[in-house]
C-alpha cells in the first residue's frame, strides 16, 4: 500500500517536472499539529525530518521526547507568536516562519543572543490584506526587511504566505514570489494540502502540508 508521505512525494515530484524544476529544490514540512506522537512516529520512520507546528505550548509537549527518538529534526513555527513565547520559541525551533512585526523582530533578535542561538527566520507576509490574518502587510516589507536584515541581522531565508482561502491562490503564491525576487530572497514558503501542486508551479521552495499526510484535522486552525 502507497503511504501518504509517499503520494505526497510523488505529486511533488511531478508537480516539480511539470514546472522543469527540480524535485530537489522543493521541501516538504509536514505539518503535524493536533496530531499525538503515535501519528507523527511512522511519518519520521519513514524518513521525513523536516516538521511544522504552530503553537508553541504544543510543540513544547511533543517535540523534546520526539527529538531524543530521532536525529536531525528540523522543527518550524509556521503559527502566530506573541512576544512573551519567543525564548520558548526559539529553545524548541529550528526555524521560525512566522515573522511580521518590529516589535517580534527585535524580540527575537535579542533572545538569540542571549541563548546564542540562530534561528532561521521567515517573513510572513499577508498577501491578501486580510484584516483578521497574520503577517505583515505587503506596502510594509521594504521597511520590515530592511529592519530585520540589515538592522538586526536576522537570519531571514525568505518569506511565507496563507492566501485567503476559498479563491484561486496563484496570483498570490506569485506576488510572494515577485517581492522575495525584489528583495534578493531565495526561499519561498507557500502552499498548503489543496494548493502544493500550484505553490511549486509559481516557484515554492517549501511546501507544508498536514491534512493530506496526516488526514483531518478536528480543531478547526
Ligand atoms: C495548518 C497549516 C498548514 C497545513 O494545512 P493543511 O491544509 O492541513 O495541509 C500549513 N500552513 C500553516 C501556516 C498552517 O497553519
Amino acid at each position: 500500500m502507497t503511504s501518504t508521505l509517499e503520494t505526497v512525494q510523488k505529486n511533488i515530484a511531478s508537480a516539480a517536472c511539470d514546472a522543469g524544476r527540480s524535485s530537489g529544490d522543493i521541501s516538504l514540512i509536514a505539518v503535524s499539529k493536533t496530531k499525538p506522537l503515535e501519528a507523527i512516529r511512522p511519518i519520521l520512520d519513514a524518513g521525513q525530518r523536516a516538521f511544522g507546528e504552530n503553537k508553541v505550548q504544543e510543540a513544547a509537549a511533543k517535540w523534546p521526547e520526539l527529538r531524543q527518538e530521532y536525529d536531525s529534526v528540523e522543527l518550524h513555527l509556521i503559527g502566530p507568536l506573541q512576544s512573551n513565547k519567543v525564548r520558548q520559541a526559539v529553545q524548541l525551533f529550528d526555524v521560525i516562519e512566522t515573522l511580521d512585526r518590529p516589535k517580534l523582530a527585535r524580540a527575537i533578535a535579542r533572545i538569540c543572543g542571549e541563548e546564542g542561538k540562530i534561528v532561521t527566520c521567515y517573513i510572513q507576509v499577508n498577501v491578501g490584506r486580510e484584516t483578521q490574518k497574520a503577517g505583515i502587510d505587503p506596502d510594509k516589507l521594504e521597511g520590515f526587511v530592511a529592519l530585520c536584515r540589515d538592522e538586526l541581522m536576522l537570519p531571514v531565508a525568505g518569506l511565507m504566505c496563507i492566501p485567503p482561502s476559498g479563491g484561486n491562490p496563484e496570483p498570490y503564491f506569485l506576488m510572494l514570489k515577485e517581492m522575495a525576487a525584489r528583495h534578493g530572497f531565495k526561499k519561498l514558503s507557500m502552499g498548503m494540502s489543496g494548493d502544493y501542486q500550484t505553490a511549486i508551479a509559481c516557484g515554492a521552495t517549501s511546501v507544508r502540508v498536514g491534512t493530506a499526510l496526516f488526514g483531518a484535522r478536528e480543531d478547526r486552525y
